[in-house]
């Protein structure tokens, strides 16, 4: 059954309950996620699937420190808690390995402040995530040399919540997921390019016009202008893109280290031994897909901090822009004034770990079942207002 053969009539033609745009982990989970409620869904991507932001290697799924709770660090609590059984059935469905494993996450600390500050977080992190991972501050790494002691002068965080995938593993086997299903039509080389929302329509790049019962905006850093045309705002007033660059070495480590963090360098060894080394933070940049110096830097404060890659040849470079919105939280639910349109976006550097989560929201929403709650600081109205105080604030 393709979505002319289900779904809703609009406009006198068959229209998808769901038409989505962008097929980056967003848009893919939203996909298979909508399918697996029954909804028809025609996914439209004018490149190729996984070639945006999610085209990259990292797959940290790390959590937000655990004091000053709140509803978007609990959103992300439960979507990491959560992903390993997601990652399990979309395993067994289409047997493709993703890559997943809880190995937890090594934090050196630096100064004795950060010490004290480490020590007080035990508690909030056991009010917060529970008895079932632990958040603990030892003398020394766990492992000798992950990381270099000189790196860790006060000791090391190490918590057992995070963990990490292959992000091209997942990517491919939401695709296998989707191509299994026959409610699900996937149309490749063609983008959303405008929407009217009050007839329930959208023009693609190739010039085609399609119905939609409602339409997902999962397009990544290019979702912003079309959310923000939607809800009557400026172009580029709800968000941007930060570009990272990231590495992949040869390194032949055990594959149960757990991931390094430390001051913006990352250090996550894959199941086959590869270690992936990121990320720059760069707002402003002339070439989105170009690796430079930046990286060499990262690249040598990471083998600095892990003495195990030391010497690892470098087998990968890649670059993305990662999409971030006005307000810093994701961006989710439906536009103000356009309520069958819905965003999907910002999720900046947490997409990997939240975004089976976002689009459990998303369906449940549309299907009017029970769903998780969105927070307030994910709804496009508290961006948009964010956007309004800055513009205010010049
Ligand atoms: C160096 C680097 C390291 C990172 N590391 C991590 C990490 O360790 N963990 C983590 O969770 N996140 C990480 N991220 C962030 C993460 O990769 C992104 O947040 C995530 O990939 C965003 O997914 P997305 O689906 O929203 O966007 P994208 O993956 O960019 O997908 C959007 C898709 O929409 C398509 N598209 C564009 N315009 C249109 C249109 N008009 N109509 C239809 N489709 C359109 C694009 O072609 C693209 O395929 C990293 C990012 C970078 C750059």
């Amino acid at each position: 059954m393709g979505v002319a053969d289900s779904g809703v009539v609009r406009n006198g033609q068959a229209a998808p309950d769901l038409l989505v745009a962008g097929a980056g982990v967003a848009g893919l989970w939203l996909t298979v996620k909508a399918a697996r409620a029954g909804l028809s869904v025609l996914l439209v991507e004018p490149g190729n699937p996984g070639g945006g932001a999610s085209g990259g290697f990292l797959g940290a799924l790390m959590p937000h420190s655990p004091e000053r709770w709140n509803g978007k660090k609990e959103f992300q609590f439960q979507a990491l808690v959560e992903l390993e059984d997601e990652i399990a059935r979309l395993e067994s469905e289409t047997g493709t390995f993703c890559g997943y494993r809880r190995v937890g996450r090594i934090l050196p600390l630096t100064t004795e402040r950060g010490r004290a500050a480490a020590l007080d977080q035990i508690a909030d992190a056991r009010t917060n995530w529970g008895d079932r991972f632990r958040y603990e501050v030892h003398h020394a790494p766990v492992r000798s040399g992950w990381p270099d002691m000189l790196r860790a002068p006060h000791g090391v965080v190490h918590e057992t919540l995070s963990a990490r995938l292959s992000p091209p593993g997942l990517i491919m086997a939401l695709l296998a997921s989707l191509a299994a299903m026959p409610n699900v039509d996937l149309r490749l080389g063609a983008g959303v390019a405008d929407i009217a929302p009050d007839e329930h329509k959208a023009r693609l790049s190739d010039g085609s016009t399609v119905s939609y019962g409602h339409l997902a905006l999962a397009n990544g850093v290019d979702a912003f202008p079309l959310i923000a045309r939607a809800a009557g705002l400026p172009a580029g007033s709800l968000g941007g893109g930060v570009k990272g660059q990231a590495a992949l070495l040869d390194a032949r480590a055990s594959p149960d280290l757990p991931l390094v963090y430390d001051d913006g360098v990352y250090v996550i060894v894959h199941e086959n031994g590869h270690v992936a080394v990121g990320s720059t933070s760069e707002r402003a940049f002339d070439d989105p897909v170009g690796t430079d110096g930046h990286l060499d830097e990262i690249v040598k404060r990471a083998r600095k901090l892990c003495p195990v890659i030391k010497h690892a040849p470098e087998i990968r470079r890649w670059a993305g822009v990662r999409p971030r919105a006005i307000g810093r939280d994701p961006m989710l639910g439906p536009v103000p004034g356009a309520p069958d349109v819905l965003a999907m976006a910002g999720g900046f550097k947490i997409s990997f770990g939240i975004a089976h989560r976002m689009a459990d929201c998303l369906v449940a929403g549309i299907a009017g079942t029970a769903g998780p709650e969105i927070p307030q600081s994910f709804s496009v109205s508290h961006h948009a207002a964010k956007a309004a105080a800055k513009t205010a604030n010049g």
